[in-house]
Parts: C-alpha cells; structure tokens; sequence
C-alpha cells in the first residue's frame, strides 16, 4: 500500500541543455525519494494509508507537517516530472489553445502570468496552472503546498506545475531563477498539459 517513487518517463539528461543532468539525478532521486520514504513514514498504520494522494491532498487540514509537506512533495513533483519532456515547449495547441486565449487574451499574456507568479513566489514553493469549471487561472503556493490541498485558496486543479525551490535549478542557474523560469518554456509537455485540461471536464 506505501507510495512509490515513479520511474521519470526520460533519461536523466533529456532535458539538456534546459535542466542539466545532475539536477535531474539529485531531484528525482534523492529529493523526491525523501518525500515518497517520509511520507510512507508519516501514515504508516494510519487510515492514510489506503487512500489515494488526491485525496490525502483534499483532506490535509486535519493532517500534521509530515503528511503535508512531503505528501504534497509527492504529488506535486509526480506532476512536474510529467509536464516535461524533451523536445518539449512550443505552443499548446487545439481547446487548451483556445482556453488560454479566451482566460488570458494570448499565449504571450499566459506565460507573462505563469513566469510572474513563478518568479515572485518568495522562497521555496511552485507556480501553477489551474482549471476550475473550465476556466484557466495561475497561482502559487508556498513550500510544498498544492491547489488542491484544502488549506489553499480554491483555484481548481493544477494541469501544469513549475518546481521553484533552489533544489529545481540553483546547481546550473544559482540565483537566476528567472532563466530557469524561461527555459522551463523550452521543456513543456503541452501534450501532457492539454490531457490534463480535458480531463478536468
Ligand atoms: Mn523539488
């Protein structure tokens, strides 16, 4: 029943030169790693431990630190490693096109509002893409919080995610995380993206 670290759906270095090969190693293998052991630490014997991370997520008001932080570590990098692929970027294409033009009046105006809230969360945290009742929106959140946890402002589910911790990118960036911020543009599995979109219909 314990949570398990997913196979990342790329080599290690297949987002180079955006995300370099050694962040990526560090990442997925020992920082989430962390989150997925730690978790399974914090429910085990609990009733956590036979529901699913969405709805440890819906419900994590009545759960202390351990389950919050590295239960949203879980779902929130799960996430991220899924909304990245090489050969990745680009522009979202068909209805998710369409709703990013009508929420945000241009792709352009999006990603002005993703890198935004993206570069102007303090410290540690992640931007986000939400759909709620079909309507796109970008927030942030701070430390390993997501939008679905249910001590986040409501902004519906999350269909894209930006990791903005210094773990995400200070070993090739340092303190630029406004580069990191525009290459992740160049990674972007809108594919991914757009799945996630329709899904939430
Ligand atoms: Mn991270």
């Amino acid at each position: 029943m314990a949570f398990e670290l997913p196979n990342l759906p790329y080599a290690h270095d297949a987002l180079e030169p955006h995300i370099d090969a050694r962040t990526m190693e560090i990442h997925h293998g020992k920082h989430h790693a962390a989150y997925v052991s730690k978790l399974n630490d914090a429910i085990k014997g609990t009733e956590l431990e036979n529901m699913s991370i969405e709805d440890i997520m819906k419900n994590i008001s009545k759960q202390g630190a351990g389950v919050r932080n590295n239960g949203g570590g879980h779902f929130n990098h799960t996430l991220f490693w899924s909304v990245m692929t090489p050969n990745g970027g680009g522009n979202p294409e068909g209805e998710l096109a369409a709703a990013i033009d009508r929420d945000f009046g241009s792709f352009e105006n999006f990603k002005n509002a993703f890198a935004n809230a993206a570069a102007t969360q303090f410290g540690s945290g992640w931007a986000w893409l939400c759909c709620d009742n079909g309507k796109l929106s970008v927030c942030s959140t701070p430390n390993q919080d997501n939008p679905i946890m249910d001590v986040t402002a409501d902004c519906g589910t999350p269909i894209l995610g930006l990791d903005v911790w210094e773990h995400a990118y200070y070993l090739n960036y340092q303190n630029r995380r406004p580069d990191y911020i525009e290459a992740f543009f160049n990674v972007i599995n809108w594919k991914e993206v757009s799945a996630r979109f329709a899904a939430t219909k």
